[in-house]
């Protein structure tokens, strides 16, 4: 007898037995393809065959209802196939142009809306938040829904200059990554240390090593192992937060948000790009965050009056220069904006052995 194989619990399947017949049959011979309104592709195959793709808006972070839901929607007009895009759309793929409308009608009437293709903004890629990860200051996907809703227009009409993509982050790692928006959260006081706790959980020399200014050093706090901050030299990045949960950074008054501009992963017309901070210490406000969705849609609305066919916001910031991005945008100009920190020569952290 054979023995049984155990499934692979890491790494993403093999795609292909996933993929549409005509997707299959093409793979790498596509002749072209255009975008015959915002949300739908057709793609044509050098041999003839062609494929509409139906693109909608999900809320990224789904009950086991709504998935099944979507799945329903898959067997009954889209035959059966979908695939999920890296900003959290979902894509239907129809062979025949005479589904895309009845596909289009039910997701529409179920709630779901059709877009985020060309100069749009597509939908905002956030962090795992609170569902998956255990160091949030905010809730990732609920300010990306309040902040979606606000922007349901910007995703189902293609009305931008060039394509625009958000993202959000619910701590200082950033793993929401570069944006042409990015909305992370910024703590603003160091961490609060609970001393009864140290020692019971954290590794002390592991949370030294950590901080990337070294401003963490052990200490005796009544008569207990502890650790203590350097609060002039803490730059309140709060990685020393993960490996030791006593220092507490999160804050509900001091853990803001922070929104950066012009961030780009593509070369496409010039390089890749860091984006820059251009509003700090908005509040951290659920469920609706207001204030960053203010600031984003001055952003937003300043660049689509502005900017050039086919520019990046950071493309035209740097065009028109950031003294007129601030001007235009209505946003102030402060201390906050001014790059001062001469720390890293003296303390930064920069040995190369790995930190966990
Ligand atoms: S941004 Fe930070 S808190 Fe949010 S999921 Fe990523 S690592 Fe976790
Ligand atoms: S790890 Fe960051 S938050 Fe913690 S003490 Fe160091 S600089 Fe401050």
């Amino acid at each position: 007898m054979s023995e049984v194989r155990m499934p692979i619990e890491s790494g993403v399947p093999e795609m292909e037995p996933y993929l549409h017949p005509v997707l299959k049959n093409n793979y790498g011979q596509w002749a072209y393809h255009e975008r015959p309104r915002p949300g739908v592709l057709h793609h044509v195959a050098k041999s003839g065959d062609s494929i509409w793709t139906v693109r909608a808006g999900t809320q990224r972070q789904m009950d086991v209802y709504t998935i099944r839901k979507l799945m329903d929607i898959a067997d009954e007009f889209a035959e059966g196939y979908v695939r999920f895009t890296i900003r959290s759309n979902i894509e239907y793929m129809v062979s025949e142009e005479s589904k895309v409308q009845p596909l289009i009608d039910k997701l529409e009437s179920e709630g779901f809306p059709i877009g985020g293709t060309g100069p749009s903004v597509s939908m905002i890629s956030h962090t795992q938040g609170w569902l998956h990860c255990d160091i949030p200051g905010t809730d990732a996907s609920g300010a990306v829904k309040a902040l979606m809703d606000d922007l349901y227009d910007e995703f189902t009409k293609e009305e931008m200059p060039n394509r625009v993509r958000i993202t959000t982050s619910c701590c200082q790692i950033n793993c929401g990554g570069q944006g042409d928006i990015a909305i992370n959260i910024q703590h603003t006081k160091p961490p609060k240390i609970d001393h009864t706790q140290v020692a019971n959980v954290c590794e002390r020399p592991s949370v030294v090593a950590r901080c990337p200014v070294a401003a963490i050093r052990p200490a005796m706090v009544n008569g207990k192992p502890s650790l203590e901050v350097d609060e002039k030299k803490c730059i309140c990045c709060g990685a020393c937060f993960p490996p030791c949960p006593p220092m507490q950074i999160n804050d509900p008054e001091h853990s803001k948000f922070a929104i950066w501009v012009g961030g780009k992963n593509s070369n496409a017309r010039s390089k890749p790009t860091f984006h820059k901070l251009v509003a700090a210490g908005v509040p951290n406000n659920p469920p609706r965050w207001p204030e960053v969705s203010t600031v984003v849609k001055q952003i937003l609305s300043a660049y689509k009056e502005d900017a050039k066919d086919w520019e990046r916001i950071g493309e035209w910031a740097e065009r028109i220069g950031w003294p007129k991005f601030f001007e235009k945008t209505g946003l102030p100009f402060t201390k906050y904006h001014i790059d001062n920190w001469r720390g890293s020569r003296n303390n930064l952290n920069a040995s190369a052995h790995i930190r966990f």
